[in-house]
């Protein structure tokens, strides 16, 4: 650490340029107490370099609500400082592998950091099925920590919640979760969440077409994380692909162009809008004022292009 701030003041020195040392985030009086994190804001299931699959965490007086496990979640919870031990409910919005992939992952490595206490996870079916054949698949790992280490069994720690329609899912002492149905096809259910924090609202799209019943559930809220896609970059997604029309056509009609993502946050009246699982999620030709613009184009308040790791 020391050596990158040496090179900062250095390259400050040889610019004539004052530097302040990096501090880290200070919590003051005005911070928000049901915070967000965006642990990752690609979509898609690629692996990327620079941009890690869908995830957020929200947390409310140390309690951990994970949304979302794409590629890499239980890392991007370590690099924003979240400790996995304190992983307490994980939410699935589908199941995408972009949005799945480590699900069960989470949970077993958060376990074999020392989590001992119960996590509850929430989501379509088959989240139950998927959780016990995931336990099963890595069940020689987890009986050898269970003897080697004297850990707590992990599976009666794992509780599952299915549903497949809309509603109040969950409700605790810091937030009420409540869930709509929205529109992906070929998958069906697929969610969108909005939590009920102490001081804020904010609502996770999931993957979705244009939804009115996003607009609904978003209503008023002060933050909506909604998924967008940049329509002019999609005949060069599909483009190598054998299929690319019928493929085009699937994308248009499950995802969300970001000028329609201003039209949502518009007619819910957020106070916030926050572009997320951006597909093409790291074309350099796509600037963050494209992003903006376009979004901006129908929605009067504040547009966000979600970054990894950003809080909001
Ligand atoms: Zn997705
Ligand atoms: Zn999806």
């Amino acid at each position: 650490m020391s050596t990158s701030v040496n090179r900062r003041e250095l390259l400050a020195a040889t610019l004539g340029l004052f530097v302040v040392p990096a501090l880290p985030q200070l919590v003051t009086a005005q911070s928000p107490r049901t915070r967000l994190i965006l642990l990752g804001t690609g979509g898609g299931p690629r692996p990327r370099k620079t941009v890690s699959a869908s995830a957020q965490v929200i947390l409310v007086n140390d309690t951990v609500y994970v949304v979302d496990c794409g590629d890499g979640v239980a890392r991007q919870l370590v690099s924003a400082g979240v400790s996995l031990t304190k992983l307490r409910h994980v939410f699935i919005t589908h199941h995408h592998s972009d949005h799945n992939a480590d699900y069960g992952n989470l949970i077993l490595l958060a376990w074999a950091s020392g989590l001992q206490t119960q996590v509850d996870t929430w989501g379509p079916p088959p989240l139950t099925r998927m959780t016990k054949l995931f336990f099963e698949m890595n069940s020689y790992d987890i009986d050898i920590r269970i003897k080697d280490e004297g850990r707590t069994p992990l599976v009666p720690l794992v509780r599952t919640h299915e549903f497949s329609k809309g509603g109040v899912v969950m409700q605790d002492d810091n937030v009420k979760v409540t869930a709509t149905l929205v529109d992906h096809p070929l998958v069906a259910p697929a969610f969108g969440y909005r939590f009920d924090g102490p001081d804020r609202s904010i609502v996770i799209s999931g993957d979705t077409a244009r939804s009115d019943a996003l607009v609904h559930l978003a209503q008023g809220a002060d933050v909506l994380v909604h998924e967008a896609l940049w329509v002019p970059a999609v005949d060069q997604i599909v483009g190598s692909v054998a299929n690319a029309s019928t493929l085009k056509k699937h994308i248009m009609a499950s995802h969300t162009a970001a000028d329609d993502c201003g039209r949502v946050a518009e007619a819910a009246g957020v106070k916030t809008l926050v572009l997320s699982h951006l597909v093409p999620p790291d074309n350099p030709m796509i600037t963050d004022q494209m992003w903006i613009d376009a979004a901006s184009k129908y929605f009067r308040g504040r547009v966000v292009v979600g970054k990894d790791l950003m809080e909001i």
